[in-house]
């Protein structure tokens, strides 16, 4: 089973209209649906904070603190889908920027689910 790490837009996710991190990402991290491409173990959630700054220091405590390095980064579909865009950078970006300073693949978006 991959070791995934996901991470949400915390502007979103402070907004109360949905968090990412309710129950979307990880039902189809558990089910293998959406972008995981089998049943992935998320051994953490990192919330991105405006303007983006934390999210690759985040990610690496994430791993520092659970001593587990994850297979995948998944940028939650919230984050990569979000209308009107992040005014920050693009999920491309912060794929590039992340994948730069962990080595680490990530996946744009988590699941299909409404
Ligand atoms: S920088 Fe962008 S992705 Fe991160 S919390 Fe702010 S709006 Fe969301």
């Amino acid at each position: 089973m991959k070791k995934v790490v996901v991470v949400g837009c915390g502007s979103y996710m402070n907004s109360g209209y949905g968090c990412p991190g309710e129950w979307r990402c990880l039902k189809a991290a558990s089910m293998g649906e959406g972008k995981f491409a089998e049943p992935s173990s998320v051994i953490g959630f990192v919330k991105c904070e405006c303007p983006g700054r934390t999210m690759v220091p985040n990610i690496g405590m994430t791993m520092k603190l659970s001593e587990l390095k994850p297979d995948l980064i998944y940028l939650s579909s919230c984050m990569v889908g979000a209308k009107p865009d992040c005014p920050y950078s693009s999920p491309e970006e912060k794929a590039e920027f992340i994948k730069s300073k962990t080595g680490i693949d990530v996946v744009l978006g988590t699941h299909d689910y409404h």
